[in-house]
């Protein structure tokens, strides 16, 4: 089972994705939790690049450095591990690239929809948790002190895009998107992840 997390900055997907991994984990179910970009050793340098704002880079040379990211993302880690019969949790995937590069970058959405069709379309989340918040309560939360990340310095308008590029994505692909209050308690949304998840499992 494919899971995917998906959110603005400081919706909560790293500690809801966390959350969930180790819940499933005492229940015995063998889970890995990852994310995106950067977690291969190459993605690692990727992600330098991508986060850092003093080093220059197009709007498509940033899209295809998320995609190359997630192929080695993909071949390294989550492909042997849903072969295995993990359950795999993934802080962002292709949802990301849909709403940063297309919607809120500008970037062709046909474009990224072909390249994520043609490279990705075997690994379809069953499941895309989305914790929807607005962007200031989002950015408000986010604690990053990194200045030099690249998204520090977009405005609040940028993250709104990002944000209702999600929504739209949750509206045309009803099945696989739970939509999720991000301003409600952790635990409470930790509790309706689980109930979600595991009716998936048992079915
Ligand atoms: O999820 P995480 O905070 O690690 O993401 C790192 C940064 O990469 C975020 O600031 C996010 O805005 C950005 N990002 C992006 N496009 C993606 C995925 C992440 O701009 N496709
Ligand atoms: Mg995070």
């Amino acid at each position: 089972i494919f899971i995917t997390f998906e959110g603005i900055e400081g919706s909560g997907k790293t500690t809801q994705g966390k959350l969930l991994a180790e819940k499933l984990k005492k229940e015995g179910f063998p889970v890995l939790y990852t994310y995106e970009p950067g977690d291969t050793e190459a993605g690692k340098h990727i992600r330098e690049i991508l986060l850092n704002s003093e080093i220059k880079i197009t709007p498509l040379c940033e899209l295809l450095l998320y995609v190359a990211d997630r192929i080695q993302h993909i071949e390294e880690k989550i492909k042997p591990h849903l072969e295995a019969g993990f359950i795999v949790i993934c802080d962002r995937f292709t949802d990301s690239t849909v709403v940063y590069q297309g919607y809120a970058r500008g970037i062709s959405i046909d474009l990224i929809e072909k390249l994520n069709k043609e490279l990705f379309s075997e690994l379809m989340p069953d499941l895309t948790v989305l914790l929807d918040c607005s962007a200031s309560i989002g950015l408000g939360r986010n604690k990053k002190v990194n200045k030099k990340d690249r998204f520090e310095m977009e405005n609040l308008s940028f993250h709104e895009k990002v944000r209702e590029g999600y929504l739209e994505l949750a509206r045309i692909n009803k099945e696989r998107f739970f939509v999720l209050d991000a301003t409600e308690p952790i635990n409470v949304i930790t509790e309706k992840i689980y109930k979600k998840v595991k009716s998936i499992i048992e079915c």
